[in-house]
C-alpha cells in the first residue's frame, strides 16, 4: 500500500502537536505552484528551473505538475533527480567544467542544451550529438547583485565571439548564456548582459537561436516582494534595443526566486544565556541557515511558543549559536528575537526554500533534511 504522508493545516500546529526536536522545513506545494505560474506568466520565453537551489524529490515533481518542462542541471547526481522526477524532462547542463566522464552522462541523459566559456571545454564536447545547442556563457564586471558569478565561469567577451563562431562553425545550435549573480535587486544587471550578448552576434556574425538570461531574480528577504515583473519587462525591452528585429528566443532559470518563498523553517531555541543575550538554536550556518551568513539577516523571524501561539514582544538583538560545538557556529549578524523567547520556543523563518536544505551539512550529527507539507505556511492569516 503506498504510504500517504500527512498533510498539515500551517507550520504552528504541526509544532504544537509533535513538539519536534529538530529542525524543520515546512513546504506549501500552493506557493510553489503561485511562483511557477507568475514566472511562466510573465516571463517572456521559456522557464526551466535550477536544481540546485532546491533539488528535494517534491520540489522538482510540483514543478513538473505546475507545467515546468525544462531544467537547469549541473551533475548528473541532479540529472538523476530530475530523471526521477518525470521521464520527458528537458535538461540543460550549465554547469562548463565537466569531466569527460560527466560529458558522457549528459549525453546518456539526452541533455539538449550545454553551456560552455572556453576551447578546453568545447574540445571535450567532440562526441554531443549535432542537433544539440551549445550556449556559450560570457561573463562581465557586474553590480546589482548580492554576490558575482562572474569571477567563477564565463568567458570574456572576446573570446566569446571566438567560441561561439567555432560553434556554429561544428554545426551545434549557437547561442549565448550568462548568469548575472544571485539575488538581482536591479533589472539593470540584466540589460547590460543583453546588450553585450548582441554585440558579441554582432562580432561573431553569428545569429543565436536563444538567449539564456540566467537566473538570479531576487527573493523576498526583507518582508516586501519583489517586483518579477519589472525584471521581465526589464529583460524584454533590453532585447529588443540589443536585438531589433533579430529577436532570439529567451530562456530563464531561476533557483533562489522560485523556490525560496515555498518554504519556512523552523529551528527550536535550546539555550538561552546571559539574561537573554545569548540564544542557541538547532539549526545553524552549517544547516539550513547557511544562507544568512552569505546573504545578511532575513527580515521576517517569528518565535513561536509551545502552543503554537507567537510571541508578541518587542524584538531585542541577539547573539545566535547554531548546535554544533564550534565556535564560527554562529550567526554573523545576530537576529532580533521577541524578548518573551523561551526555551523549546521555536524560531520561524519565512522565504528560506532556496540555499537551504540543499547545503545543509550533517556536521556533529545535526543539520537539515526533514520536510512537512503544510496547506498554508503561517498560522496568522487564519487567525
Ligand atoms: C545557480 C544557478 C542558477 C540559479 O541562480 P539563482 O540566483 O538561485 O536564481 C541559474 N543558472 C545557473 C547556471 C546557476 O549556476
Amino acid at each position: 500500500m503506498q504510504h500517504i504522508s500527512p498533510l498539515w493545516h500551517d507550520p504552528e500546529t504541526h509544532l504544537a502537536r509533535r513538539q519536534p526536536d529538530h529542525p524543520i522545513l515546512y513546504f506549501s506545494p500552493r506557493v510553489l505552484h503561485q511562483t511557477a505560474a507568475r514566472f511562466q506568466t510573465g516571463f517572456p520565453g521559456l522557464v526551466t528551473y535550477a536544481v540546485k537551489a532546491n533539488p528535494h524529490p517534491a520540489v522538482l515533481a510540483n514543478l513538473v505538475a505546475a507545467g515546468v518542462g525544462a531544467f537547469d542541471v549541473a551533475s548528473p547526481g541532479e540529472m538523476a533527480a530530475v530523471r526521477a522526477a518525470s521521464p520527458t524532462a528537458v535538461m540543460h547542463y550549465n554547469n562548463p567544467v565537466r569531466s569527460l566522464a560527466e560529458v558522457q552522462a549528459g549525453i546518456a541523459y539526452n541533455v539538449a542544451s550545454w553551456s560552455v566559456d572556453e576551447l578546453s571545454e568545447l574540445e571535450k564536447l567532440v562526441d554531443v550529438p549535432r542537433d544539440c545547442e551549445i550556449a556559450v556563457r560570457f561573463a562581465l564586471p557586474v553590480t546589482g547583485a548580492a554576490y558575482d558569478f562572474g569571477s567563477k565561469f564565463g568567458a570574456a567577451p572576446e573570446q566569446a565571439v571566438e567560441l561561439l563562431k567555432r560553434v556554429a562553425a561544428e554545426g551545434w545550435t549557437p547561442s549565448l548564456c550568462f548568469h548575472p549573480g544571485t539575488q538581482c535587486e536591479d533589472p539593470s544587471a540584466w540589460g547590460k548582459y543583453i546588450i553585450e550578448a548582441s554585440r558579441i552576434c554582432k562580432a561573431a556574425g553569428v545569429k543565436i537561436d536563444r538567449l539564456n538570461v540566467g537566473g538570479g531574480f531576487a527573493a523576498n528577504r526583507d518582508g516586501v516582494a519583489p517586483d518579477l515583473e519589472q525584471a521581465f519587462y526589464a529583460i524584454a525591452d533590453a532585447v529588443e534595443v540589443g536585438f531589433g528585429t533579430e529577436l532570439p528566443a529567451l530562456i530563464c532559470e531561476p533557483g533562489r526566486a522560485m523556490v525560496s518563498e515555498a518554504f519556512t523553517l523552523a529551528a527550536r531555541i535550546k539555550g538561552i544565556r546571559k539574561g537573554g543575550e545569548v540564544v542557541f538554536l538547532n539549526d545553524g550556518i552549517y544547516g539550513g541557515l547557511v544562507d544568512i551568513r552569505d546573504m545578511g539577516l532575513p527580515g521576517r523571524v517569528h518565535v513561536v511558543a509551545g502552543d503554537g501561539s507567537h510571541r508578541i514582544a518587542q524584538a531585542t538583538p541577539r547573539v545566535v549559536f547554531g548546535p554544533t560545538c564550534d565556535s564560527l557556529d554562529r550567526l554573523p549578524d545576530g537576529l532580533p528575537l521577541a524578548q518573551d523567547a523561551q526555551v523549546d520556543d521555536y524560531v520561524l523563518f519565512p522565504g528560506l526554500g532556496a540555499y537551504s536544505s540543499a547545503m545543509s551539512t550533517q556536521f556533529n550529527g545535526y543539520g537539515l533534511s526533514d520536510v512537512v507539507t503544510v496547506m498554508e505556511l503561517t498560522a496568522e492569516a487564519s487567525r
